[in-house]
Parts: structure tokens; C-alpha cells; sequence
């Protein structure tokens, strides 16, 4: 087992999409139904391990040969605060990127794009995870999962659905976005293959 320390993940996306119910899905495995105002920049941190098995799980062959534990920081920001002065340093040494929607509001899936061209203004060539949240409310659904998971495939991002109120992929969302930084970090990652979830 090796060990190694902090990666820099970050959630991005429009207002209400989920972001910080993510979050503290993942790292308190709590939900709450309003409306968290989320002030300035937070972060939370978590250890995890990943088999090597796991690490290997999205490239094309087999390269990683240890287990490794890591600790990640998981940063968070409100869409307003992002246009302000936080901005250089919320993108700065980011590893991975998550840009989460929400799959019953289309304008937030409509944004996707510009959220994107902020990252790769600000940050060279980081893995992105395209996240459609909000999966319990089939019935409110408006953003059709395939029409999602093209364009993913198109930008070559990985696609994922998740819901924090059910829990539903959380834990392969952030634990697959860990691999991603570890992956980026030992230059492994032009032997990845798309991850669909
Ligand atoms: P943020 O602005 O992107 O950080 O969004 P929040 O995490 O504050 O969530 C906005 C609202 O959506 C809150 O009322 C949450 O309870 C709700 N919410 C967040 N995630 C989910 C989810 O997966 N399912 C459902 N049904 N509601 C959610
Ligand atoms: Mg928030």
C-alpha cells in the first residue's frame, strides 16, 4: 500500500444543481432538503483506498501495480463567488473536475459548456467528470440520459448519474474522480477508456 497525499478535486455547475449535497453525501453520508447556502469556498476532506484493481479498472491494460491510499480535498463554491475574486484560486493545481447538472432543469445542463470553458481556461488538461444529479426524480426528468451521455462521449468526458438524496453513485462518482487524479498524476492517463456510470 502506498500512501500519498492531497488531490485537489473540485465540483463545479449553476446554482441548486447539487453540489454541496454531493459533498456532504460523500464525506458525512448526510442530506439535507434545503437549500445549503454555500459561502465563499469550502473544502472537506476524506481518505480512501483504491485496489489496484480498481485503479486499472478504466484503462486499457493493466499498469498500476499497488494499492494506493490517498487524501483528497473536495473544494466547493457557490456559482456567484466563482466570478469573483476566488476564481484563480479555486481552479489552481485542481486535479480532477466534476461538472455536475441537475437532470430535471435543462438550462442547467445548457450551461455545461460554459463551465467547461472555465475550466480549460484555468486549468490545462484535466480530466473532467460530467455528473447529471438529482437520479430519484425520474418523473421530473428532462434531460434525456442518452442525449447526456453523447455529449460526454463527444468531449471526451466520463458520464455519470447520481443522486445525494438516495445516495446513488456517490460513492463511484468521487471514488472514480480519486482515480482520475491518481491516474493524472502517473501519466497513465492516455491509456484511459470512457467510464459510464
Ligand atoms: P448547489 O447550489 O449546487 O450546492 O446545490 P445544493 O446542494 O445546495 O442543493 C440544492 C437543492 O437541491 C437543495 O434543496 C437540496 O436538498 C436539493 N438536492 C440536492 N441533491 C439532490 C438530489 O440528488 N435529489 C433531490 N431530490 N434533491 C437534491
Ligand atoms: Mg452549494
Amino acid at each position: 500500500m502506498i500512501e500519498r497525499h492531497l488531490y485537489k478535486i473540485i465540483t463545479i455547475g449553476s446554482a441548486f444543481v447539487g453540489k454541496t449535497s454531493l459533498a456532504r453525501r460523500y464525506t458525512m453520508n448526510t442530506f439535507s432538503y434545503s437549500y445549503i447556502p454555500t459561502m465563499g469556498v469550502s473544502w472537506l476532506t476524506k481518505s480512501l483506498s483504491l485496489t489496484k484493481e480498481e485503479l486499472n479498472e478504466n484503462l486499457s491494460k493493466n499498469i498500476l501495480t499497488d494499492d494506493i491510499k490517498v487524501r483528497i480535498s473536495l473544494w466547493d463554491t457557490g456559482a456567484q463567488e466563482i466570478f469573483g475574486f476566488v476564481r484563480q484560486k479555486y481552479f489552481l493545481g485542481a486535479k480532477v473536475a466534476i461538472v455536475v447538472y441537475d437532470i430535471t432543469k435543462t438550462a442547467t445542463f445548457d450551461d455545461v459548456p460554459f463551465w467547461v470553458s472555465e475550466i480549460k481556461k484555468k486549468c490545462s488538461e484535466i480530466p473532467i467528470i460530467l455528473c447529471g444529479n438529482k437520479s430519484d426524480l425520474t418523473n421530473a426528468r428532462t434531460v434525456e440520459r442518452e442525449k447526456a451521455e453523447k455529449y460526454a462521449k463527444e468531449n471526451n468526458f466520463d458520464y455519470i448519474e447520481t443522486s445525494a438524496l438516495s445516495a446513488e453513485n456517490v460513492e463511484n462518482l468521487f471514488s472514480h474522480a480519486t482515480r482520475l487524479a491518481i491516474q493524472s498524476e502517473e501519466e497513465v492517463l492516455k491509456f484511459r477508456k470512457p467510464f459510464i456510470k
